[in-house]
């Protein structure tokens, strides 16, 4: 069955009395270049297990089943389930979890379905929730290699960007933290039906926690960043100061302990920078 032909879409979509989701951000890739290319670029291959989050009718599903040993997805459109029951018959690798993925325990659904194989994740994400998926699947500390997703071209420009420039953001120094990310490929808008009003990229985080803070050390850095970002043209000391309660002279004693100026802003410090000046704050504040 060709899942990328608009035909064959819908008169399964009018088979089955389905429309589309705009809230549940459903668009489905119609360029049949596209989901090969992020199963390759993805890890789907032999001795994988991949999950994957929102199958829509199961046009990324079909390819990563093709290379991988398992696919395990998590869809939250129940609407789906007798489309996918059709459209990915000829495959016995493949399990579908009707699931909200905010709510589903990732760690126990990997334990239970990919003994044995190495894991990696592979989605065309619904964009309404991007940045919440990506965190949650960072901090879950799950025994992931790769999170290889279609996302908002600017949510990659963002994702990917260097820390210490314009471009990033808290997310950026939150998916740093555990990974390496990267921007594979482009997709225009038109590669979807029905087409969005944005254009998309593919993007790899190679998870390989550089960083290792304890338990303690790693909310307090959290909270460090997040307040130094959400006021950030504001020098560090007053952003953190003001949003978390912290005198001015133990943050500049912070800073300067590590070689930076008292004028330094959050956004301006690399990842070192960040880490080793939020662990000196965290001793003396
Ligand atoms: N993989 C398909 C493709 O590339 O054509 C569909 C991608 S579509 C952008 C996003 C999919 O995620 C939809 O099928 C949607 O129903 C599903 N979805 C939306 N919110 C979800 C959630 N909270 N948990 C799991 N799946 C979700």
């Amino acid at each position: 069955m060709n899942l990328t032909d608009i035909g064959t879409i819908k008169e399964i979509m009018s088979r089955h009395g389905f429309s589309f989701s705009k809230g549940l951000g459903q668009n489905f890739i119609i360029n049949p270049n596209i989901c090969p290319k992020i199963a390759e670029e993805g890890n789907a291959g032999e001795g994988f297990g991949i999950l994957e989050i929102g199958t829509g009718i199961g046009v990324l599903t079909a390819e990563l089943a093709k290379r991988a040993d398992k696919v395990t997805a998590i869809e939250i459109d129940t609407r789906l389930m007798p489309v996918l029951n059709e459209t990915l018959s000829e495959f016995d690798n493949i399990k579908i979890i009707n699931q909200d993925i905010m709510k589903a325990d990732l760690n126990q659904i990997i334990k239970e379905e990919f003994d044995g194989l190495r894991v990696a994740v592979c989605a065309n994400l619904p964009y309404y929730i991007t940045s919440p998926v990506i965190m949650k699947l960072l901090e879950s500390r799950l025994p992931i290699e790769s999170v290889t997703v279609m996302v908002q071209k600017e949510a990659a420009q963002r994702l990917c960007a260097e820390i210490g420039t314009r471009d990033a953001g808290a997310i950026t120094v939150g998916v740093n933290y555990y990974g390496t990310a990267k921007q594979l490929f482009s997709v225009s808008r038109g590669n979807f039906m029905p087409s969005p009003n944005v254009d998309s990229a593919v993007i790899r985080i190679d998870v390989d926690c550089r960083y290792r803070l304890d338990e303690d050390g790693e909310k307090f850095f959290f909270r460090v960043v997040k307040s130094g970002f959400s006021q950030r043209r504001k020098t560090a000391v007053n952003a953190v100061s003001s949003q978390l309660g912290i005198s001015k002279e133990k943050i500049c004693t912070a800073l300067k302990e590590n070689g930076l100026s008292e004028n330094a802003r959050i956004e301006s410090l690399n990842m070192e920078q960040l880490i080793n000046f939020s662990e000196s704050l965290r001793k003396i504040k």
